[in-house]
């Protein structure tokens, strides 16, 4: 996002990727006719991407075809209990005032609130660097902008005091998964992505979000971005107090501007060595990781959807074990099965499983192990797919780490544990004049629509700071 909003501006862009192919953790997998996102599944805020797209001339409906999803995500506890979200706020409230009564009206209420977090963070916090808090104060148009943005409380605070039922309050309390986070350490302001998927939607892409990524590649190709593939930058040069280029295992670039987009713990141990700044980096806890197993599944499954979380029976507990360094003894499993939506992920009469838990970022997390495990495990509390299985493909934290740089197999990059955690993470400008770091793992976090904030703000940076020569 960044090459081609600084391309579209017509800036000379390199982008040099380890890999063999592009995308990142935007990534997905092909087998025996079943087709599996392996990172991203949930596409919220397109619109974020539609700007970029139309800095290049085009938009993202010309380029991909978005679905909104209704329903929005299924619901599961362990007793039996399930409650269906709709792409529309009433509705949802209706059948959530079905499931338990009262609920409704809390919902409208939580959403008023989180669409007020919401508001004010966008013109605040999301709206450029937050070098200091004084960066963002002065952004806001008055004290009580401070108080909205709900960042005193935690969000299981403010789940407690959302929700009279337990079950809502895990519901509220997985938003801090969308930043890799723990709800009893987040912010209540998290909840203003409860209101940003009701009023914005959940979005797929036909073809998968595998079809993002090829149209993100295609755009930028087209106002000029240089990709070199299989190219892993070993060194980033600087003289004095400048950047002056990256250093390839064969070959040596010459750039007066360098932006990282891996994370920044690998840039200043391995990239750039700093002492000062790797130290900081290592200050900010990285988001959780995961084990996801893709399951290539005959037959077809009743009562499930797009989206699904089975929710577990005790989330304190599940979050307490992730905080001592376990795979959750009982875990909360999302599920997507796009192929609910879109026949081409799947053979005929079968469905494209991708199963995910949350684990703490440690690549020793044995993960083949798991992937039996996490069947039994929803099979004990949703569908058993055991004997439908036609294969089970199993990724853990040492595979996210290994293959993107990520330490520890952080999903996200740094979490938002902590009151302080947005001001804690690596900052956008690097130690050297004319390097910017940009992704999860410096601000505004990680996530599709976060990273293509970053982008954003670290282009916009660039563009006035380096005047054409
Ligand atoms: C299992 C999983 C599920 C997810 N689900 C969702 C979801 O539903 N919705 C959502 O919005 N987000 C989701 N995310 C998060 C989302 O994928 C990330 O936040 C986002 O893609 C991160 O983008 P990034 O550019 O910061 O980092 P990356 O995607 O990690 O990109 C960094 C790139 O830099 C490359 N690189 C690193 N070091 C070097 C080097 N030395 N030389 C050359 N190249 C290098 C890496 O190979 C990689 O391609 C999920 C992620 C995972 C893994």
């Amino acid at each position: 996002m960044t090459a081609i909003r600084l391309a579209s501006a017509g800036r000379h862009v390199m982008v040099f990727e380890r890999n063999d192919e592009l995308g990142g953790k935007l990534s997905s997998r092909s087998r025996d006719g079943y087709t599996f996102d392996t990172g991203p599944s949930l596409l919220t805020l397109p619109s974020l991407i539609d700007d970029v797209f139309r800095l290049a001339g085009t938009s993202l409906d010309n380029e991909v075809t978005l679905q909104r999803l209704d329903p929005s995500f299924h619901y599961f506890w362990p007793d039996a209990s399930t409650v269906t979200f709709r792409d529309e706020p009433i509705s949802t409230a209706e059948a959530l005032e079905a499931f338990s009564p009262g609920s409704g009206a809390e919902y409208l209420a939580l959403l008023a609130r989180a669409r007020a977090v919401w508001n004010v963070s966008e013109r605040t916090f999301f709206a450029g660097d937050v070098s200091s808090p004084l960066s963002v104060l002065r952004r806001m148009r008055s004290p009580r902008d401070l108080l909205q943005i709900d960042a005193i409380r935690t969000l299981q605070s403010r789940c407690e005091t959302s929700f009279g039922d337990k079950r809502l309050q895990q519901w509220l309390a997985r938003y801090a998964t969308y930043s890799g986070s723990d709800p009893s350490l987040a912010p209540a302001t998290l909840a203003c992505i409860a209101a940003v998927e009701a009023d914005h939607g959940s979005w797929y892409v036909r073809g998968g979000l595998g079809a993002l990524r090829d149209a993100m590649v295609r755009v930028a190709r087209r106002v000029g971005v240089e990709f070199l593939l299989g190219a892993e930058v070993a060194k980033i040069e600087a003289l004095q107090r400048r950047v002056t280029g990256l250093r390839l295992h064969d070959d040596q670039i010459v750039a007066p501007v360098v932006v990282v987009n891996a994370d920044a713990e690998h840039l200043y141990r391995d990239l750039l060595p700093h002492t000062k700044r790797l130290r900081s980096v290592q200050q900010s806890e990285r988001s959780t990781s995961g084990v996801a197993v893709l399951v290539g599944v005959e037959g077809r499954t009743p009562l499930i959807g797009h989206h699904n979380v089975w929710f577990s029976r005790d989330y304190a507990r599940e979050f307490g074990d992730i905080r001592a360094g376990c795979v959750p003894i009982e875990p909360t499993i999302y599920g997507c099965i796009s192929s609910v939506t879109d026949p081409s992920q799947a053979p005929a009469n079968g469905e494209n499983w991708f199963l995910l838990i949350n684990t703490p970022a440690d690549p020793t997390i044995n993960a083949r192990d798991c992937g039996p495990w996490l069947l039994d495990q929803l099979a004990a509390v949703g569908p058993d797919l055991r004997q439908r299985a036609r294969f089970a493909e199993v990724i853990g934290p040492h595979d996210i780490a290994m293959r993107y740089c990520s330490p520890g197999g952080a999903i996200y990059g740094t979490s938002s544990n902590g009151r302080n955690a947005a001001f804690r993470r690596p900052a956008m400008r690097g130690p050297r004049k004319g390097l910017y770091l940009v992704g999860g793992s410096t601000h505004p976090g990680g996530g599709l629509p976060l990273v293509t904030m970053s982008a954003r703000i670290v282009s916009n940076t660039i563009l006035r700071t380096h005047r054409e020569r």
